[in-house]
């Protein structure tokens, strides 16, 4: 990943986290909503999946978001945390915050369960 790269995925995650916060300052006053069954992200597009998130999934994003903004200061953003492997690009751009690579998420998600 080249600078540019670094400051578009930056620039992304900014522009994410002022609607996620918006999204939560919404909801501020609602009861907390049924929690989605976790829609997949390749299915459907970011905005969307931040409208029917619940708060407890929006402050998770936000953490997410907050997270992958210190791994480009780090230099670490497209490595996955657990095999160290790189994140393919078209995965971060279709989940910004995305950590780990696809095969190390599925793993967890199914760990979870
Ligand atoms: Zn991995």
């Amino acid at each position: 990943m080249n600078e540019t790269e670094k400051r578009e995925f930056q620039e992304e995650l900014l522009r994410l986290r002022e609607r996620v916060c918006q999204a939560l300052a919404r909801r501020v006053n609602e009861t907390p909503q049924e929690v989605f069954d976790e829609a997949d992200l390749g299915n459907t597009t970011l905005s969307m999946e931040l409208e029917v998130s619940s708060r407890r999934q929006l402050t998770e994003t936000l953490e997410m978001i907050e997270k992958a903004l210190r791994r480009i200061e780090a230099g670490t953003y497209d490595t996955c945390e657990i095999c160290r492997r790189k994140i393919p690009l078209e995965r971060l751009r279709a989940i910004p915050y995305a950590s780990l690579c696809v095969e190390c998420q599925e793993r967890q998600e199914r760990a979870k369960k």
